[in-house]
């Protein structure tokens, strides 16, 4: 880690330029989940391997306490460099729970960080690639939070403080979620659609990939605009509970879900 590293700051901004990629997120990857942490491995080995670039678009971890704390993962990890190793290309985009997540890390793992929001193209389809959490604007309490572990101080101050300490306040955070996501409507922490556009328009793109809210979905949006929401990931032995990925058929994106891990085994 350089003196003024600032994950925020890290992401690659260039324009992605993308052959057949497989779009996934809010895998929740931990130790502590063995079953999802295989499921993944799985993927990796068996249908990740249909597909030219794997797009990871944020929440990829259940937390991320800095990239000096990233042998905590390290069977990912290495699964991971394997499947680069194949000659696919890797992204990896930061999400609210693996925020620190920088450049150094991907750069461990083989993969290239992207920025958020990121601009793809696939042949003549011009996509916008986000967590999506930026557009939960009907959520102010949740954007102010953001900002701030978003801005350069925080993240200076934050990646400096000894790795117990750093752990201790991810436990808080992760329990604060928690206890929010009881009492919070989703129309409150759904993404809003004007919002989206607003960032769609802006980046001339009509196709929008984006994780977060864990409601899989394909919304058509106003002016064309197509909204593809990918799912969290959960796996209780072999079985995939929920999960899936979002990839290029017959010339359109299709949303493939936990039925299609088995069809590629
Ligand atoms: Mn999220």
């Amino acid at each position: 880690m350089s003196l003024f590293s600032t994950p925020a700051r890290e992401g690659d901004r260039s324009l992605l330029d993308l052959q057949n990629p497989a779009f996934i997120s809010d895998l929740h990857l931990t130790l502590e989940k063995p079953d999802t942490v295989a499921g993944f491995i799985r993927f990796l080995n068996g249908p990740a391997l249909e597909y030219r670039e794997l797009v990871i678009l944020g929440d990829f971890f259940n937390y991320w306490i800095g990239d000096d704390g990233a042998s905590t993962v390290e069977p990912v990890t290495e699964a991971l460099i394997r499947y680069a190793e194949t000659g696919r290309r890797l992204f990896l985009m930061q999400g609210n729970r693996d925020f620190l997540m920088g450049r150094d890390y991907a750069k461990r793992a083989h993969a290239t960080l992207i920025h958020d929001p990121a601009i793809a193209r696939i042949g003549s389809l011009r996509l916008i690639l986000s967590h999506g959490d930026r557009w939960c604007t009907n959520d102010p309490a949740y954007q102010r939070v953001r900002t701030r572990l978003r801005s350069r101080w925080w993240q200076w101050c934050a990646l400096r403080l000894p790795l117990s300490k750093r752990l201790k306040m991810a436990e808080n955070a992760r329990r604060q979620s928690r206890a929010e996501k009881v009492t919070k409507p989703r129309e409150i922490t759904d993404v809003v659609d004007n919002s989206v556009l607003a960032e769609a328009h802006a980046f001339h793109a009509s196709i929008v990939v984006h994780g977060h809210t864990h409601l899989p979905a394909v919304h058509d949006m106003k002016d064309g605009c197509r909204r593809f929401v990918l799912p969290d990931w959960e796996f209780q032995g072999p079985h995939c509970l929920r999960g899936g990925w979002l990839a290029l058929k017959m010339n359109s994106l299709v949303l493939h879900g936990p039925e299609d891990f088995d069809r590629f085994a």
